[in-house]
């Protein structure tokens, strides 16, 4: 029987000083998103773990997801988000929610009520309002306070606000959230959630709706989920990659390092990507090329795991 492994990320990129003061909130809200995925593996499958791990960091408030999605230029939150099962590699997504933070579990409703895998924005938003989904409360403080720092900035270093918005995402740390597990009977299952880069164009979204890129899952292969700057693992078509690595006989470990360095080498930088990802028989891969990368890990009868730093060892 194989054994149950949920992997957890809470987004990867540059280091920022506030992370050392927040690091009992994130720890503790990876550590509960861990429980929680783990409850939901015992009781159910891989599927329904990274759904719950990936909800409960939603509505932490603590992740650039669900309810602390990160701000559009325009000082709105816009969602995306993805969940894929790979006993029948089924695939639901969702991407521009703006009303709605619970969007893991809203491209699960895309993926086993309709016959779509993806809908956008306001069809997205009507879907989650026919099925009595919780409305997202307006930005916290704390969000409203980055958001006119970050336009003010931007503004200081004389950024065009509608070209150069690649610039003015390397100025600040993504969050981004995802899960894989591996349930007894062998199923893989992925999911990945995110309000996208901060100050993002209006209607942009990055990787993580994108199967193969911010998000992949087969049974008897891999399961995996991505971070960071999704123009670059998009385009690089990142969690697809660690599949085909896997398929062709690569350790999943060595496949996630091989992925991180060749979006390192192909795009001349560092804290642009970060990968978690396990394979059929619960190996576990978790690479980034960040100073910061909040990840975590458990398995059945073991201990839950959490890291902040990219340097530092789970504890
Ligand atoms: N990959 C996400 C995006 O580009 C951001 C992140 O991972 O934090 O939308």
């Amino acid at each position: 029987m194989p054994r149950e492994v949920l992997v957890i990320h809470g987004g990867a990129g540059r280091f920022r000083p506030s992370i050392l003061e927040e690091r009992a909130a994130i720890e503790e809200a990876l550590r509960s998103a861990l429980y929680d995925g783990m409850s939901a593996l015992s009781s159910g499958n891989a599927l329904d773990a990274v759904e719950a791990a990936v909800k409960s960091m939603e509505g932490s408030g603590v992740f650039n997801a669900g309810k602390g999605a990160s701000l559009n230029l325009l000082g709105e939150q816009e969602l995306d988000a993805s969940v894929m099962f790979g006993r029948d590699l089924s695939f639901g997504a969702v991407a521009s929610l703006k009303y709605t933070w619970n969007a893991v579990s809203l491209a699960r409703k895309v993926m086993e009520r309709t016959d779509h895998v993806f809908l956008v924005g306001y069809g997205a938003d009507k879907l989650a309002e026919a099925l009595g989904f919780e409305r997202i409360p307006p930005p916290s403080p704390r969000l409203l306070e980055r958001y006119r720092e970050l336009l003010e900035k931007v503004r200081s270093l004389g950024y065009d606000l509608w070209r150069r918005n690649f610039e003015i995402v390397r100025l600040f740390l993504p969050d981004t959230v995802g899960a894989v597990a591996l349930d007894r009977d062998g199923n893989l299952a992925a999911a990945t959630s995110t309000g996208g880069l901060w100050l993002k164009l209006p209607g942009r979204v990055g990787d993580t709706p994108l199967p193969g890129a911010g998000v992949y899952a087969e049974n008897g292969v891999v399961a995996v989920s991505a971070t960071g700057i999704g123009e670059l693992i998009a385009r690089y078509l990142a969690a697809a990659r660690v599949a085909f690595k896997v398929k062709s006989g690569v350790s999943v470990e060595q496949a996630v390092r091989d992925v991180v360095h060749e979006v390192t080498r192909l795009f001349s930088e560092e804290n642009t990507i970060g990968l978690i990802a396990l394979d059929a028989a619960g190996n576990i891969g978790i690479h980034s090329n960040c100073e910061v990368f909040l990840r975590g890990y458990t398995f059945k009868g073991g201990e839950p795991r959490v890291a902040l730093l990219g340097s530092e060892e789970p504890h």
